[in-house]
């Protein structure tokens, strides 16, 4: 192509082929529907319940059985079926919502991941608009997930269609935080509710020093600019008393919760989800 060479091989064919089998399954997974959400409890701090849960997309493949998104999102990204594919995502997570008011609980908002491709498609937030408007659902109880790395590609557009996001009166937070190097004065510019602190983080908080302090210094700096702190990855019993210890607002994690099937999001919905009270002196 265009002043640019690459060398054959069998692997880059290899690749290829695999990606091109793997289109044509998503293809006929679309119309086949073989995906389905599952809801992982976001806990506030304060109040120790699931008050928020994020809708993690599973596909249940014919003959490889369930695959996470990390097997097939970026293939979908790249043949664009993620903009079909998310279409369904926002009326599964609406689908949630509608559950949820019909069980007479509290009902608890879900966040729903977009990718670039979503984000850069015209036609995305009337489409969140038609949908919310046609079924009665205050645009509040969807919070729009959009990593840090994608809003950093290009700041400038990414405000603009982040604020065409925040015309719906939807929720928009920023997933993976720590990862796309975004600065102090970029983020004041990004106008979202939520910030969620990546797992790498998280991870290493017993071992590492230098990311406690780094965690406590973004929730600090967030704080001030009235965004919300969620804690991602939380696999330890230590890492979630840190982390309510210097004031984070949310944690999710597998030590809280793991992804749940509707129904039993709906069962732990209005739980108490957080381990005893911790003697914050003996940290
Ligand atoms: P994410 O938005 O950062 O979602 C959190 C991921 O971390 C989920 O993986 C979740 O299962 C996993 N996780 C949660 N707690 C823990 C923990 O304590 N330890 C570990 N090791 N992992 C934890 P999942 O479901 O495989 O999703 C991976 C990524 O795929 C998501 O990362 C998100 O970027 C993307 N994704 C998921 N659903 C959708 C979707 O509907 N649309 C789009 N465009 N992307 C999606
Ligand atoms: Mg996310
Ligand atoms: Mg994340």
């Amino acid at each position: 192509g265009k002043s640019q060479f690459s060398f054959f091989n069998v692997d880059l064919q290899r690749q290829a082929e695999q990606t091109l089998s793997l289109e044509e399954e998503l293809r006929n997974a679309v119309v086949n529907k073989e995906f389905r959400l599952v809801f992982q409890p976001i806990i506030s701090f304060k109040s120790g319940q699931a008050e928020k849960f994020e809708a993690l997309l599973r596909w249940d493949h014919p003959t490889k059985g369930e695959q996470s998104p990390g097997a097939f999102i970026d293939v979908a990204e790249m043949t664009g079926l993620i903009v079909p594919i998310g279409y369904w995502v926002v009326e599964a997570a609406l689908d949630f919502i509608d559950r949820q008011f019909d069980s007479g609980q509290a009902v608890r908002p879900v966040a729903i991941n977009i990718s670039a491709r979503q984000l850069r498609d015209e036609l995305f937030a009337k489409h969140v608009e038609e949908l919310l408007r046609s079924r009665n659902i205050d645009p509040e109880f969807i919070e729009l997930e959009i990593t840090e790395s994608l809003l950093m590609e290009d700041v400038a557009l990414a405000i603009k269609l982040i604020n065409r996001l925040r015309e719906l009166g939807t929720r928009i937070s920023i997933d993976d935080f720590g990862t796309g190097y975004s600065s102090l004065s970029q983020l004041k510019q990004f106008p979202v509710n939520t910030l969620k602190i990546d797992r790498s983080f998280v991870m290493d908080l017993e071992s590492d020093e230098s990311d406690c302090q780094i965690i406590e210094a973004i929730t600090v700096m967030v704080h001030k600019l009235d965004i919300e702190v969620v804690a991602e990855g939380i696999e330890t019993e230590n890492q979630l008393n840190f982390l309510k210890h210097i004031g984070c607002d949310y944690g999710q994690g597998f030590f809280l919760a793991r992804p749940l099937t509707e129904d039993a999001a709906l069962e732990f919905s209005g739980l108490q989800a957080l381990p005893g009270q911790v003697d914050l002196a003996s940290l």
